[in-house]
């Protein structure tokens, strides 16, 4: 396109207009920066990945996930599920109105989906973890909204984790955000993430993504496949009919109808995280007992916390450290 029907914007701009749209927090990251620092070297995938003209900024948008879901203890609540989906809905438009928008202004974009992964790199194994095409948590930090935690997860001074974000695409001329410079996890020694894990799939600085899935979406892909061999490997059609009509199916029915509890599911490490000022305000009272936390789950914790206290910190954290501590 003609730079001559481009029309002047500003980085305000651009995050003001996604304000108006919807989305709770904004930064932008510089597309060649997230390039050259792509999360897993050995698998990268970086803007240019998906892009050779479109990937010079990467604008993130988050929205907050309610916090009367975020209340209800359970991990496996349905009432969660479904509460997300409507915000993950509601960040979707917010980013289809900014790319209409954004176009209109003579810029090209394109939308990251949040949640889907590539198809190519799909190998018949359905509880194999899949990530994103680019993973949003670290474009969040590259766009200064916060810094990882303990298990990964992206962590925001305005809500913690319990928000979702999503990446834009776009070669804006605008001054991008640089990485934030504060550190937000306290570690080990807070350790409430992993205290509250249903699954206990987290390590030091790391999470077992694959023992993850199961929890964060309960009846996705992996269930629906293992449900099906169940039922052509039934002994005969009245077993099988029984199946078709038990409440394993019904649960994959609902979840199919709108995503809930495919594209989202157990959010318990996020709940209950003290980052974010929504936590005192509106959580800490009915989340600050934590009924899955144990002593076996404490001793792993001092043992981290005492490793670090000696310097010695784990492959994970170093692997991930630009992200995690970003200063
Ligand atoms: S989403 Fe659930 S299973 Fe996964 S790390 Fe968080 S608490 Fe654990
Ligand atoms: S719960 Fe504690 S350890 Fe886990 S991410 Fe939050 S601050 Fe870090």
């Amino acid at each position: 396109m003609d730079t001559v029907f481009r029309a002047p914007l500003t980085a305000d701009d651009v995050k003001a207009k996604a304000k108006d749209f919807g989305a709770d927090i904004v930064g932008i990251a510089d597309g060649r920066v997230m390039d050259e620092f792509p999360p897993d070297p050995e698998n990268p995938r970086r803007p240019v990945d998906v892009t050779d003209y479109d990937g010079g900024r990467a604008i993130v948008l988050g929205k907050r996930l309610l916090s009367g879901p975020t209340r209800l203890p359970r991990w496996d609540e349905r009432h969660k599920y479904y509460n997300d989906e409507l915000t993950l809905t509601m960040l979707e438009e917010t980013a289809l109105d900014m790319v209409l928008w954004l176009e209109k202004q003579g810029y090209p974009a394109l939308i990251i989906p949040p949640t889907h992964v590539d198809p190519w790199l799909y190998f018949g194994k359905p509880a194999q973890h899949l990530a994103p095409l680019l993973s949003a948590s670290h474009a969040a930090v590259e766009a200064g909204l916060g810094t990882l935690g303990l298990n990964g997860q992206l962590l925001t001074p305005e809500f913690g984790p319990r928000l979702m974000v999503t990446i834009i695409l776009c070669s804006l001329d605008v001054e991008p955000d640089g990485r934030s410079t504060e550190a937000l996890c306290h570690g080990p020694e807070c350790g409430r993430c992993l205290k509250a894990c249903p699954g206990d799939v987290i390590g030091h600085w790391d999470r077992d993504w694959q023992g993850c899935d199961r929890y964060r979406s309960p009846h996705g892909f992996k269930e629906v496949s293992d449900f099906l061999q169940k039922v052509l490997e039934a002994p005969d059609s009245d077993a099988q009919v029984k199946l078709v009509r038990s409440e394993e199916s019904f649960n994959i029915w609902q979840s199919t109808l709108r995503g809930a509890g495919v594209v989202t599911g157990c959010r318990r490490c996020q709940d209950v995280c003290p980052v974010g000022a929504d936590y005192s305000a509106m959580l800490a009272d009915a989340l600050d007992e934590i009924a899955e936390d144990n002593p076996e789950k404490q001793a792993r914790l001092d043992a981290m916390a005492k490793a670090e206290a000696k310097g010695e910190m784990p492959e994970a954290y170093i692997r991930q450290r630009r992200w995690i501590t970003p200063s």
